[in-house]
Order: structure tokens, then sequence, then C-alpha cells
């Protein structure tokens, strides 16, 4: 998979709101810490359309929903922003958890948890990957508490604020739904809304999926505060 650079400028797609850095192409010409540039890297230069458009405001911390085919880069245009917010915020072992990342199955979640691993390399942060099966919920118990960034299926996180002894996210600075649109489904719209009463309203929130979702109804539910709609489709 590669991206091309294109000649003229594009800032996103669909912007309504000013962003200073709407219209950069490369991810150093983005406000990132040091240790995100780092963990970036040589494999990681040129943004794709889906992080162009949408990191000039998720690193505001806007509410963004954005959709994007599958395989246009979805995954680091939330690891960024999760990064970048709990660093600002200099978010330590103490804090708990700040951002909890949903994914509808396991074998996502650990993809997600593995670009995260690599591009937050440098920072301090702890992080989890909650998507039972292998390990036990009793020996993830020990640790969640202990974790700042959730990676995770929606069952066993419900699991864990309902099991888990104190397990806290009331400091929860920024919530993400990966397959946004799968998640809200009606599969999963019990455990989801049982989720979502246990977080603070008071938070960023991004959503990411293959297809825009619009049902009033779902933003609403997510306390989504005046978002920003971004779609990218296929230039060619
Ligand atoms: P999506 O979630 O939209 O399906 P992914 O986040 O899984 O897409 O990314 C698809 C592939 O593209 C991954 O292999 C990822 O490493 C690669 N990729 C993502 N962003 C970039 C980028 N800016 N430059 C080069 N490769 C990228
Ligand atoms: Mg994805």
């Amino acid at each position: 998979l590669s991206f091309s650079v294109p000649d003229g400028p594009i800032g996103p797609i669909d912007d309504n709101t000013f962003s200073p850095y709407a219209g950069c192409r490369r991810f150093d010409q983005l406000p990132l810490s040091q240790k995100t540039k780092q963990g970036l890297g040589e494999k990681y230069t040129v943004m794709s359309d889906i992080q162009r458009a949408s990191l000039p405001h998720s690193l505001c911390g806007r509410d963004v929903l954005g959709a994007a085919k599958t395989g246009s880069g979805k995954t680091l245009a939330f690891i960024i922003p999760v990064l970048e917010k709990l660093y600002r915020a200099r978010w330590g072992p103490e804090d708990g958890v700040g951002s909890i990342i949903i994914s509808p199955t396991r074998e996502l979640a650990a993809q997600i948890f593995g670009e995260l691993k690599l591009v937050g390399k440098h920072h301090g942060f702890s992080a989890g990957l909650l998507i039972g099966g292998r390990k036990g919920v009793d020996t993830e118990k020990d640790h969640v508490n202990d974790l700042n960034i959730l990676v995770c299926t929606p069952g066993r996180l419900l699991q864990h604020m309902d099991e888990t002894p104190n397990f806290e996210c009331s400091q929860l600075q920024i919530l993400v739904l990966d397959e946004a649109d799968r998640i809200l489904d009606v599969g999963f719209s019990k455990t989801l809304n049982a989720i979502i009463s246990q977080l603070p309203k008071q938070r960023q929130t991004l959503l990411f999926s293959a297809t825009q979702t619009k049902s009033v109804e779902d933003l609403a539910r997510l306390s989504l505060k005046d978002p920003e709609y971004l779609s990218v489709h296929a230039e060619s």
C-alpha cells in the first residue's frame, strides 16, 4: 500500500471548521510530540486521505465521525489523537484509564493493539488488550486498573465494568469506536448502552467506519458534541 503526495494543497473533503493544519500532507507538519513522531518513524511519513482529513480536527480536541473504506489507514487516524491527548494531559501511571478504544472483534482489536504498541512505543503509557479468550478475565482483573489505554471488545469491557473491583473510568479523556457502524448495530446495542452509561459525558469521542453513520439516535446516545463529519472516497 502506498500513498502519493498530490501536487496542489488539498484540504479535508468536508471541512466545516477551520483548522490551522488543514492542507498538511505529512505527519511532520502536524503539531505532534517528538515521541509520536519517533513512533511513526520512517514507516509513516505521508498521511492517507482519512488521516489528512481528520487529524487536523481530532488533534484540536473535536469529536469526529470519519468514514473511509477498508485499508485507508483509519487506525492511525485515531491512535495518534489518543496518544497526543494523553501526552498533552501529562497522563501518568497514577491517572488510570484515560482512553478506551472499542473494536467489534478480537482480531481487529489485536491489530489495533499492535499498531498502538508500534507507534506509541516511545511514550510511557501502559496499554492493555482486553478481548477475552486466551487469558482468563481474572488475570486481567489484577492489572486493568493500572492501564492508561484499553483496547477492547464491547463484551469484555462491560465484563470488567461489572466485575472488576475498583474498575474506574471516570477520568476518561478520549473514547474511540472503530468500525463504529458494526458496534452501533443492534447486536451490540444493549452492551454498548451499558458501557456508555458508565462513561463520563465530558470527553472527546472519535468514530471511524467504512460507511458514514447517520443515525441521529446513535449520535445522541454517544453524546457527541458538534462533530466533524469527514467522508473520504477513493480518488481513482
Ligand atoms: P483501515 O482501518 O482503514 O482498514 P488500517 O488502519 O488497517 O486501515 O491501515 C491499512 C494499512 O495501511 C496498514 O498496513 C497500515 O500500516 C497502512 N498505513 C496506514 N496509514 C499509512 C500511511 N500514512 N502511510 C503508509 N501506510 C499506511
Ligand atoms: Mg480498521
